[in-house]
């Protein structure tokens, strides 16, 4: 009795212990199994997360295209996919795997063409790569095989079938003073007034349409800041919807505002530039009336929101068209035309 007591009362604690461990065992492995649940969970949320979407803007350039975007800290690459085809048919795709890119230029395609191009960013998982939605897509048009091409997206041409379409009956139409072999289209790069390159497009005469491409192209190394840049025609030809859209344009076969002779933008020997803020003045008449408040030259007495690019005589802008040979309608004593640049030949 007394041994098996003595048994019993040796064995219980023994039992008691063996419980204790399994106990622990049990606790270690709940909480292992807890581990990898939720860092099995992290990983599902991470691949639910799609990485973020881009914005991208592309400008022609000889056989190619460049193509810029928003670059982002968060992402491990961009793919980028382009296509002759608006549906993206036999898209091509490229990988770009360093972060820290903003731009790539894509040749070899065909010229005077239409392109698609859209992107997305990716970010990469294990082995796997998790892809964010596709950018807005963008169309893009390369130049023509003869294209002057000053520098990469810097380009003049002929007038392209496509923009004739545009301009005929709106800028252009038939005439005995200028012929369409007389222009060339202008391609150029440019920052936007959030300060985004763009890619604006310019109608001129052929005797200026290389040193406007040097201009643009002086004007972008400085960052010079243009709110837009398209044709006239996209305003129906209107130079008064044009300027009180900001929009930096050349070309248009009109008269002088008020009167009946050709304009010197008749002759594509004109550049307004930022037409807003740089408005035409004359007997205190301001055009585009929503420039009225840039009437005002002085800039601490401006009251405008883009008073600081205002167009003053001597400045970056004014000795950058001065050096190639253009004339300033700033200068003029009466009207004053502060968006004007001119050249004679
Ligand atoms: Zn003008």
């Amino acid at each position: 009795m007394c041994d098996y007591a003595d048994v019993f009362i040796r064995r219980k604690p023994q039992m008691k212990s063996h419980r204790k461990k399994s106990y622990i065992f049990l606790i270690i492995l709940m909480f292992l199994s807890l581990v990898q649940a939720s860092a099995y969970a992290v990983e599902v949320r991470a691949a639910d997360r799609q990485p973020p979407a881009v914005t991208v803007s592309a400008a022609g350039t000889k056989a190619g295209f460049i193509l810029y975007w928003n670059k982002r800290a968060d992402v491990s690459g961009y793919e980028i996919q382009y296509s002759a085809d608006k549906s993206f048919k036999n898209a091509k795709k490229l990988l770009i795997t360093q972060k820290g890119a903003s731009s790539r230029t894509i040749k070899n395609l065909k010229a005077n063409k239409t392109y698609y191009v859209r992107m997305r960013t990716y970010v990469t998982s294990g082995s796997s790569r998790i892809y964010s939605r596709y950018s807005k897509a963008v169309s893009v048009a390369t130049a023509s095989s003869g294209a002057y091409l000053y520098k990469e997206g810097f380009y003049c041409e002929k007038i392209p079938a496509a923009v004739k379409k545009r301009m005929m009956g709106k800028s252009y139409r038939t005439n005995s003073h200028i012929k369409l072999s007389d222009l060339r289209y202008v391609r150029v790069l440019y920052y936007d007034y959030n300060g985004k390159i763009k890619s604006g497009e310019l109608v001129v005469n052929r005797k200026i349409a290389k040193k406007t491409v040097k201009v643009f192209y002086e004007l972008y190394q400085i960052k010079y800041p243009i709110q837009k840049m398209v044709l006239v025609d996209n305003y129906g030809g209107s130079d008064e919807k044009s300027m009180s859209a900001n929009n930096t344009s050349a070309f248009n076969y009109r008269t002088i505002s008020g009167s009946r002779s050709l304009s010197n933008h008749a002759y594509g020997m004109a550049i307004d530039l930022n037409p807003m803020v740089n408005p035409y003045v004359k007997n205190g008449r301001v055009s585009p009336a929503n420039g009225k408040l840039y009437k005002e030259r002085n800039v601490s007495k401006c009251r405008g929101k883009y008073k600081k690019n205002m167009i003053h005589k001597n400045d970056k802008v004014y000795k950058i068209f001065k050096k190639y040979g253009f004339t300033w309608g700033g200068d003029w004593s009466s009207p004053k035309d502060y968006q004007h640049f001119e050249a004679r030949s």
